[in-house]
């Protein structure tokens, strides 16, 4: 639905640990809400097997550099060995922008906008968070090190967070993100 009273988008950022289930959460949510636009990142690292061509714009190291070089990112960051970064968006009025990304880039986001809504996803526990990992194709070396690392993205993230969510029902948590989308948008029109 387009409403034509307010011209600045907002930008919801959805940022977890690896295996949090961030991906299901946007993906929910776009599907519900086309009034929103999911932006497609840039990565360093090679394409998944399974994983869809357009899941990122995979590049060269090289080429990411140039764009780094250019300005021409939002946001990016290291996440172990890659880079991945949030290309600038092209500003549409009428919707509003998603990213999903680390917690490094969150920093980056809440630092250059303010009013960004951040939304921290918390897995139901560990050992879920790992087989969500082990599912999707990452090997055991990797899931361990990124697990490793989760406390510390965790407690960022709740640094930063307008809402914190444990996905461990998907309805229930994309339901919690709209509310406070619908929250947000509300106060946004009102100002
Ligand atoms: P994966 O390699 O598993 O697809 O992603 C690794 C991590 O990088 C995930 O936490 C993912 O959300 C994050 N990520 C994906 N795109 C971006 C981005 O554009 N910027 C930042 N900072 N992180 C990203």
């Amino acid at each position: 639905m387009a409403r034509p009273e307010r011209r600045v988008p907002l930008t919801l950022v959805v940022c977890g640990a690896g295996g949090a289930g961030k991906g299901s959460i946007v993906a929910e949510l776009i599907q519900r809400d086309p009034t929103l636009w999911l932006s497609r990142s840039w990565t360093t690292r090679v394409q998944r097997p399974g994983e869809p061509d357009d899941a990122y714009v995979f590049v060269s190291p090289e080429d990411f550099e140039a764009r780094i070089a250019s300005g021409g990112f939002l946001e990016w960051a290291r996440f172990f060995e890659y880079l991945y970064g949030t290309p600038m968006p092209d500003i549409d009025p009428e919707r509003d922008v998603v990213l999903e990304i680390d917690v490094q880039g969150a920093v980056q986001i809440r630092e250059r906008d303010p009013a960004a809504l951040v939304v921290l996803v918390l897995p139901p526990s560990r050992e879920e968070q790992r087989r969500r990992m082990h599912h999707r194709g990452d090997d055991a070396d990797h899931v361990a090190k990124r697990l490793a690392k989760s406390d510390a993205e965790e407690d960022i993230g709740r640094t930063l967070a307008d809402l914190i969510i444990v996905n461990d029902d998907l309805d229930r948590a994309v339901t919690a993100v709209q509310v406070s989308l619908r929250e947000r948008r509300a106060t946004d029109a009102s100002e």
